[in-house]
């Protein structure tokens, strides 16, 4: 059996960030993960400022694609705003294999199937054994599992359903735009562009809605593509998306038990307004290393909460101002929202 100061189960933003912090203090770590990395992973890829100041490097120095946006093109109601706000587009595919080399844990491929608590030990399929247990294996992760389940209930009420594709595309328009509540849709709909002639489109909506108002994200999704190719952003109708789901922030979830810990979408951290889950994952694995190097309380949930806070401040109250226009048949032109 391999000992370890601390296993991380899996290797997305939110165990990367967990197993770099704890690396850097000495302590012997790795990282399991199912699959080989680079690896897919279903994401528009959209991250904030905020996500390359946790990780300590300014975004000119992220080494792989990394697309800019100086503002959103946000659609609501019939009118289109633009909301200026600095942005990026990362391909996860490239993101996530960065952190996770840059994090220099040890990293193996393996499907974490078993875990067995025995006295202050954690044990992984008979084959890894560690002090603590960091699970970090998004919505489906095993240590949420075995572990915590009936501890930390899931709130169905903060379910996110997600239909999305990423594929080559020579984008003619190099804008993030974004459609809210489009035919009463419980959530927003993306054309996210990204570098080397790649392009992101989904949809995310929260689950329980949709399910109440007898909606299907598939009909949304045809919806969407009809609308794309309407407005020229796209010439065809790209290959069937793929689907996933995931949980925002919910209150009061005790993501610690002893000496394992839950980070990322394993425990529910994405934003409630714009289900943004990246930086909040990294934030909540850099709290899960610290609170293992000093014994101090993990707390998942940093900041707000909420993505347009950070993005846009006052400016959303101008866009719900704005929205009142419409009342006086002001419609169909795109309202700059420059200024303070
Ligand atoms: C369609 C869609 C679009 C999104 N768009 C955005 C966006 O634009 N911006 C944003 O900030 N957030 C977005 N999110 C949310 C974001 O993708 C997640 O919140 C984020 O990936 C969470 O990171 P994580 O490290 O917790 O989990 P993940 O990135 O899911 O990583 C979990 C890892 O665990 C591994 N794993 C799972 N089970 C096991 C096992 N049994 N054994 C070993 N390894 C295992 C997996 O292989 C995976 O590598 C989106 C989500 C979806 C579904």
């Amino acid at each position: 059996m391999d000992n370890f100061d601390v296993i991380v189960v899996g290797g997305g933003p939110a165990g990367s960030a967990s197993a770099g912090a704890l690396v850097r203090a000495g302590r012997r770590v790795v990282v399991l993960d199912r699959e080989e990395f680079p690896r897919l992973k279903l994401c528009a890829g959209w991250v904030t400022p905020g996500v390359f100041k946790a990780l300590g490097i300014e975004p000119e120095e992220y080494p792989r694609g990394l697309h800019a946006f100086d503002h959103l093109v946000v659609h609501v109601g019939g009118l289109t705003f633009r909301l200026p706000t600095r942005q990026y587009s990362v391909r996860r595919l490239e993101f996530d294999d960065f952190l996770l080399q840059r994090s220099q844990a040890a990293i193996i491929r393996h499907e974490v199937r078993e875990i067995v608590q025995r006295d202050e030990t954690y044990i992984i399929d008979d084959a890894y054994s560690a002090r603590y247990l960091v699970g970090a294996g998004g919505t489906r992760c095993p240590v949420y599992r075995t572990l915590f389940r009936h501890n930390l209930q899931r709130d169905s009420r903060t379910q996110i359903a997600a239909l999305e594709l990423e594929f080559p595309c020579l984008w003619r328009d190099p804008r993030c735009h974004l459609w809210f509540f489009e035919r009463c849709l419980p959530g927003y709909s993306w054309y996210v562009p990204k570098s080397n002639g790649m392009l992101n489109i989904g949809i995310g909506a929260m689950a329980e809605h949709l399910k109440q108002k007898g909606q299907h994200l598939h009909a949304h999704w045809e919806q969407l593509i009809a609308r794309l190719c309407r407005e020229g952003l796209l010439d065809s109708e790209p290959g069937p998306p793929s689907g996933y789901s995931y949980y925002l922030r919910a209150s009061g979830n005790s993501a610690r038990l002893g000496n394992a810990l839950l980070v990322g979408d394993a425990v529910g951290v994405a934003s409630r307004d714009l289900g943004e889950g990246i930086g909040p994952a990294i934030r909540s694995g850099l709290s899960a290393a610290e609170s293992i190097l000093t014994a101090s309380p993990y707390r998942p949930h940093q900041g707000s909460g909420l993505s347009f806070d950070e993005i846009l401040h006052n400016r959303l109250l101008r866009l719900l101002g704005r929205a009142a226009f419409r009342m006086l048949g002001i419609t169909g032109r795109e309202i700059s929202l420059e200024g303070r």
